[in-house]
């Protein structure tokens, strides 16, 4: 048996809390299973953290992997360009209908927003009548936009930031929240869904007049909420009020697809849905870039921002070792051009669909399902109290607890799932989310349904 990592390091556990010694030890894969050491099998069920799209092990891409180190595995960003880094531009901008014209590669979707946060500030800057007195962003309460100090600025995801808040010192003036657009939670009795969305609006307005609207750089969203709120998806419309917003007083719309996007919610960019249906000036993608071959992320950046930068000779100050990684980009190319030759979008249209049919079927009755909501494979079931439908107190752990039923399910195999512990502030309660790969089949659904649902009776009883 492997001795655990802690022991090797000749230390105790409790010294190397951020060392997760005791996950299980998986030792191969195949499309979407994971094999463990002792011979288990696991479903993904959530392609790790919404990365994984097109399944594990797949030759293709480890073959373009092993031709791009054969050619190059590096090459300074600043200084030369590598074929797949410029390939895969192209076939990101392409996929924006003209809205998106320049990209930069980092290696991660924190990395990601801190460069589209640097690149608004550099924007405002640079520009033909520059505004130097631009240095706000307004994001919204439980959102969660990456593990870096200024991810967590722009963020409000209590739990992953409080401990941290002290560190958070330029959070103070420059970064501001507003509250997510989810009318599960927040939607008034008596209010009409234009009602929520103009009060939405007006809460925003009044945000960047208290703060002195053009001190503000950007508002920044995510189209549809991953870890913030489980897949909240906002009311049709508040994506165009808050755009007119933002023009009104001259500042820019960022969109964090980091966890939504590149064909996760059944189109290949979350704002590509007929219901959100503004492009932003700035978005930044990463997590099924990638689909897990290799770490990457990237910023895409829209006509009127990049056109100013060009125009007028900017220079963007943010050198990354790793930015446009050869190889990293070679492997995502390839995820990519097997998402789009094999018509993975669609797929992942038509599974969502059916796999939110069927776990309404199977388990919209129980009383303790509070909600079952998804757009494609960017699914969320939420628990809470019977009756009062108040979430359950974090200290159950009912997130985890279904998560642990999941992946013990039967003597052989089990499911992985991605429980959210207290999101949303806290006061959303437990989340599961449902965010399998791209290519998963009609008895893939069938399986997750069943394993899922026998995992939820498990923790919660068949009738609550
Ligand atoms: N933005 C969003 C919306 C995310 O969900 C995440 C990660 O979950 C990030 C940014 C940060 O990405 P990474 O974990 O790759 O740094």
């Amino acid at each position: 048996m492997t001795p655990p990592i802690t022991k090797a390091l000749g230390s105790t556990a409790k010294e190397y809390v951020g060392i997760q010694h005791e996950t299980p030890l998986v030792v191969g894969s195949t499309s979407n299973w994971f094999i463990l050491d002792n011979g288990r099998k696991i479903f993904d069920t959530t392609g790790g953290a919404a990365v994984t799209c097109i399944g594990h092990a797949d030759s293709r891409v480890k073959g373009a992997i092993m031709k791009q180190l054969d050619q190059v595995e590096y090459t300074r960003a600043t200084q030369f360009r590598a074929e797949a880094a410029q390939e895969l531009a192209k076939l990101l901008v392409q996929s924006t209908n003209g809205e998106m014209e320049r990209t930069m590669f980092v290696s991660s979707g924190s990395e990601a927003v801190d460069a589209a946060l640097k690149l608004t500030r550099t924007y405002f800057l640079t520009k033909s009548n520059p505004e130097p007195q631009r240095t706000r962003f307004i994001g919204r309460l439980s959102s969660y936009h990456g593990a870096s100090l200024a991810g967590m600025a722009l963020g409000h995801h209590i739990g992953r930031r409080s401990p941290f808040m002290p560190l958070l010192a330029h959070e103070g003036p420059n970064f501001s929240h507003v509250s997510p657009a989810h009318a599960l939670r927040y939607q008034r009795e008596n209010e009409t869904q234009e009602e929520y969305v103009a009060r939405l609006e007006f809460e925003l307005e009044r945000e960047f007049i208290r703060v002195g609207a053009n001190t503000v750089c950007a508002f920044v969203a995510e189209p549809i909420v991953g870890a913030g709120l489980g897949c909240g998806t906002a009311p049709p419309g508040y994506f165009k009020a808050v755009r007119s917003v933002c023009d009104k007083f001259g500042a820019l719309l960022i969109m964090d697809e980091v966890m939504c996007g590149l064909g996760r919610t059944g189109t290949y960019h979350a704002w590509q849905h007929p219901d959100i249906g503004v492009a932003p000036d700035i978005q930044m993608i990463g997590k099924t870039l990638g689909g897990g071959y290799m770490p990457i992320a990237g910023v895409l950046i829209g006509k009127k921002v990049a056109s100013a930068m060009v125009e007028n000779n900017g220079v963007f100050i943010h050198g990354q070792t790793y930015e446009n990684h050869p190889v990293a980009c070679a492997a995502a190319l390839a995820v990519q051009r097997i998402i789009r030759d094999e018509g993975l979008v669609d797929n992942v249209r038509i599974r969502g669909d059916e796999m939110v049919d069927k776990l309404k079927r199977r388990l919209g009755n129980h009383p303790c399902v509070f909600d079952i909501r998804g757009r494609g494979l960017f699914i969320g079931v939420e628990f809470a109290q019977p009756m009062s439908k108040t979430p359950y107190p974090p200290a159950l752990k009912i997130g985890a607890r279904i998560k642990a039923a999941g992946m013990d399910l039967h003597p052989t195999w089990g499911i992985a799932g991605f429980p959210m512990q207290g999101c949303a502030d806290g006061v959303d309660g437990d989340v599961t989310m449902i965010m399998p790969a791209y290519n998963i089949t009609s008895e893939d659904v069938d399986l997750v349904v069943n394993a899922f649902g026998d995992a939820v009776e498990r923790v919660l009883g068949v009738r609550g």
